[in-house]
């Protein structure tokens, strides 16, 4: 397992963005910083899109799209799929060196969610369905008014697709909108967050310099201005909005693009239950509490931040939860025994620490943590913070918190556990345990998310649909389902 992060700051630097085929810089060479929230250090700049650079982007993606076979050539679009996955492989070092650097992500991590599972099947996966994906059928002749016709459904790729990108997971977000939109034969303009732009300006580099993807068919514009990323959004060239990001602003997107009926696909915020059914394995259920809470700082959309437990056994839950709090490995993400690295920024800090203040003056009783970390002088730490005695109304238990902050609730019976769980504006993702797996199964199914574990089972694959229920989003994204959000249907009939 890599210890260090062995590149310096000029190779990991990638400022260019990619426009029709080229890495420029932007029109007007304004750049914005990239800090590394570990030791809060600008580490260098990234060039700042313009509205120009932008305009630019969206037309090669348009001509991309219409003017070429891009859309139609299946063989070729495998092709360019597998190579660029050969050259991420071949660039995993520094590629795992920038998510440490920028994302403060625990190099533990990118063995696993952050680099390497995304590595293994976010690209390989569509590549493999555009062989297998059923593109065409027949239905049965159809009679009318003495005609017979044949008919035919047809399924073909939207056009352009607007891909946005949050900073959390910026890389496995990004290979998974790519991955789909080009298998299914879309143009790409991708928006990566501005807190954390060179893993995808890397991607744009990889894309430009070592495979044959056409010039416009993926085009990386990252700007720190939202105004700026907006005009991807509003541009009617623009067919498709992929976005990943807060609930917040993936409403104002879907209210932006609803004048011009655009297609969309939102990945929202989370806040998932885990309940643990009272014949559980306490020790075995609760032993990865803390690492779904604290796991990259909390900064993840589908981590189970609120527990359920038996009000029976909550005080031997709650105590199982607080070893296993006391046991968590924080701190440098360089470091590998970590899991849990910085918070993403002073504000985003800043955000949790309010949160935290909010649990203390709703009556949650603060169990551990709740502060920052007194050893790590430099960085954007929060101790792993353990809240009880939080009921269900309480904002620490309805609000995304984003931060290393788990909340446990105790409830009555199992009925009631279910109520609390969905008692939640979000609908991501959740887990039960018991020792019987067909009880949990049945919890499972009452459950409105759009991902269950079960005893510690995990969903995500690029061949499994993700996505959420209610306010953490529409569609989804991966698997048969993700790839069906990236194509318009046709049906053509004949005599
Ligand atoms: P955010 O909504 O602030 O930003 C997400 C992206 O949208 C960024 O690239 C940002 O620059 C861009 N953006 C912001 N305003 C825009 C606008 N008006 N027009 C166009 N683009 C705009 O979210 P964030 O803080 O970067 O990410 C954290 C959030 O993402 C959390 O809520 C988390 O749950 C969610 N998330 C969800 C999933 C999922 O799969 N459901 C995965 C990862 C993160």
């Amino acid at each position: 397992m890599t210890t260090t992060v062995p590149h310096s700051a000029q190779v990991l630097a990638e400022p260019r963005m990619l426009v029709d085929g080229r890495l420029v810089e932007s029109g007007d060479d304004g750049v914005f910083p990239n800090i590394n929230p570990a030791t809060e250090e600008t580490i260098g700049h990234t060039f700042d899109a313009t509205a120009d650079d932008i305009d630019r982007a969206i037309a090669a993606a348009r001509r991309a799209f219409d003017e070429t076979d891009w859309a139609t050539d299946h063989a070729f679009r495998k092709h360019c799929l597998l190579q660029l996955q050969q050259a991420l492989e071949k660039n995993k070092e520094l590629l795992r060196s920038v998510l440490v650097a920028e994302v403060g992500a625990p190099v533990s991590t990118t063995h696993h969610m952050q680099l390497e599972t995304p590595l293994g099947d976010d690209l390989l996966w569509p590549a493999q369905a555009i062989d297998t994906f059923p593109w065409e059928r027949d239905l049965a002749d159809n009679d009318f008014f003495g005609a017979r016709s044949w008919r035919k459904v047809h399924k073909e790729p939207i056009g352009v697709v607007g891909a946005i990108v949050p900073w959390n997971f910026p890389l496995e977000t990004t290979l998974n909108k790519l991955g789909t939109a080009l298998a299914t034969g879309n143009t790409v303009v991708l928006k990566p967050a501005a807190l954390t732009p060179w893993n995808a300006t890397h991607l744009g580099r990889l894309i430009a310099e070592e495979t044959d993807i056409p010039a416009g068919v993926v085009n990386i514009v990252p700007t720190a201005g939202n105004e700026r990323a907006q005009l991807i959004v509003d541009d009617p060239r623009v067919d498709m909005i992929s976005f990943t990001g807060s609930t917040a602003t993936g409403r104002h997107i879907q209210q932006r693009v609803a004048p011009m009926t655009k297609r969309l696909l939102l990945e929202l915020g989370g806040k998932s239950a885990h309940i643990v059914l009272d014949d559980a394995d306490f020790p075995q259920a609760l032993a990865s509490s803390a690492f779904q809470a604290c796991l990259h700082g909390g900064q993840g959309c589908a981590l189970q931040t609120r527990v359920l437990l038996p009000r029976s056994r909550h005080e031997e839950g709650l105590e199982i939860i607080e070893t296993a709090f006391r046991a968590v490995a924080y701190g440098d993400p360089t470091d590998p025994v970590n899991i849990q690295g910085p918070q993403i920024s002073a504000q985003q800090r800043e955000k949790v620490e309010e949160y935290i203040r909010i649990g203390q003056e709703e009556g949650a009783r603060l169990v551990l943590g709740g502060g920052r970390p007194a050893h790590l002088t430099r960085g954007y730490y929060v101790e792993p913070t353990l809240f009880a005695d939080v009921t269900p109304g309480m904002r620490i238990a309805q609000e995304e918190i984003f931060g290393p902050v788990l909340t446990v609730l105790p409830y009555d019976d199992e009925e009631h556990a279910v109520r609390i769980a969905n008692d939640s504006p979000y609908g991501l993702s959740g887990a039960v345990s018991s020792a019987s797996p067909e009880r949990a199964l049945a919890v499972a199914w009452r459950i409105r998310t759009g991902t269950v574990s079960i005893n510690g089972g995990v969903a995500h694959g690029a061949d499994a649909p993700y996505g959420g229920y209610k306010a953490s989003g529409i569609g989804r994204q991966s698997g048969l389902e993700g790839f069906e959000a990236h194509l318009e249907t046709k049906t053509v009939a004949g005599l």
